[in-house]
């Protein structure tokens, strides 16, 4: 297992950071009053992304993007991580780039055409609607929304939340249940369903602690009734809507992650730049206090403990696949979420009263944030699974609550 960055991913990772510092943290402070407000900014810094060649990293390059392969794209992804701005001015922000990748894998030729190619050009955006208020999410398999075939068309009648940048969107990837019949594995399929589809109706953005975000940085509210797309807008197989989503589960978890070590980076920045200024008496910075010293020391060790972990399980994924790598990749969901909600926690404690202001990305990391230990799988199914596998070894059966019989 070696971590060495090779000399050419250095020089993008160089590349990167020096373009998020020129383009991306100055349109921060206008972004963090309105996100609405510095959209023109930010269209701008994508331009400029583009003509640096830094555009749409995980995708061909035929399709316009960059062709980086998983790892040096979790790497990139950590730069990018640093601000709220740097995925979507770098064209890979979610779920645009996980939506992107399914098309790529599963879309036929005529789907790759009509939706992918605008997507990497970063002309639309999508979403992915899977999620209802009704159904806890948490069992994923248990969905209202329902797809019937009626001749060469479905006819999607549901309500999902958290769909997250449905607003403004132009596509929505809705996973509904075509086959109520099939195990519950095969019981769905996703949809490809234009926004315009008489039927789809965008209900509301949902506020996230007191902010209800703009068009990409936002979680809609969504209903369909009698929504008809014809047959040919269905994703791959039918039934294969959780095949689709699993898929994608690994490799997508590594970027999560690798971003949430982005804000970690950040946040651990900031809270020492501010410690090492911030005097609390006449040439008595904060840095002088044991106990902020134990929070950057900690944070140090947490947060490299935590990438090593990423890092690991993303060698174990490209190496033997997704499926042998699946007690890492569970595992890294909850400790870098974890480790995430700590650091930020310290670094806006150092700030004191400024923390809480939006006059650094700090307060916003908190907001939006605190939902990484819930959405990807809440931490506690992906805490019952490792133990259940862990346990498993050991002869005890979790689900029957006993040691399996010799
Ligand atoms: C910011 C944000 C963005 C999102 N974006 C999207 C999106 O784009 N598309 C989409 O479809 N969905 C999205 N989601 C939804 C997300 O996937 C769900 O919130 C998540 O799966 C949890 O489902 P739930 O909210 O229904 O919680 P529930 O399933 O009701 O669970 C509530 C709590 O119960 C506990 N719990 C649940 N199961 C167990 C268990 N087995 N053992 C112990 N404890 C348990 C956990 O603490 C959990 O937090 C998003 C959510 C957020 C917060």
């Amino acid at each position: 297992m070696d971590f060495a960055l090779t000399d050419e991913l250095e020089d993008l990772l160089e590349r990167t950071q020096s373009l998020m510092t020129e383009a991306v943290y100055p349109v921060e402070a206008e972004a963090l009053r309105s996100f609405e407000s510095a959209l023109p900014a930010l269209l701008e810094a994508r331009e400029a992304v583009k003509a640096a060649g830094l555009w749409a990293p995980q995708m061909p390059r035929e399709l316009g993007g960059m062709g980086l392969g998983f790892l040096d794209h979790a790497v990139m992804s950590e730069v990018l991580g640093k601000s709220p701005l740097g995925h979507f001015v770098f064209g890979c922000q979610a779920p645009d780039a996980g939506n992107q990748e399914i098309l790529l894998e599963f879309g036929t030729d005529a789907q790759k055409a009509e939706w992918l190619a605008p997507l990497v050009r970063g002309d639309i955006r999508s979403c992915f609607g899977m999620t209802e208020p009704d159904r806890a999410g948490s069992s994923p398999t248990w969905l209202d929304t329902r797809a019937l075939r009626d001749g060469d068309h479905y006819v999607i009648d549901g309500h999902k939340w958290f769909t997250t940048g449905a607003h403004g969107a132009a596509l929505c990837i809705v996973m509904a249940v075509t086959n109520p019949d099939a195990p519950p594995h095969l019981r769905a399929s996703q949809l490809l369903v234009p926004t315009d589809t008489p039927g789809f109706e965008h209900v509301r953005r949902t506020p996230v602690m007191g902010d209800e975000g703009f068009g990409w940085s936002s979680h809609s509210e969504i209903r369909l009734t009698g929504c008809r797309v014809p047959v040919s807008n269905r994703l791959g197989a039918e039934g294969a809507g959780f095949l689709i989503a699993q898929a994608r589960l690994g490799p997508g978890r590594i970027h999560h992650c690798m971003r949430w070590l982005g804000i970690c980076e950040r946040a651990f920045e900031l809270m020492c730049e501010r410690a090492a200024t911030r005097e609390i008496a006449p040439g008595k910075p904060l840095a002088t206090r044991q106990v902020v010293q134990h929070w950057i020391a900690d944070s140090r060790a947490e947060i490299d403990a935590a990438r090593l972990s990423v890092r690991h399980a993303a060698w174990k994924i490209d190496a033997e696949g997704a499926r042998a790598a699946r007690q890492e990749i569970s595992c890294i969901k909850f400790l870098v979420a974890g480790t995430l909600q700590r650091v930020v926690d310290r670094a806006l404690q150092v700030h004191g009263g400024l923390g809480m202001t939006d006059y650094t990305p700090l307060a916003w990391f908190y907001r939006h944030e605190r939902a990484a230990r819930i959405y990807d799988g809440a931490d506690e199914v992906h805490k019952s699974v490792v133990a259940r596998r862990e346990l498993e070894r050991f002869g005890f059966d979790v689900r029957a609550g006993r040691s399996a019989p010799e």
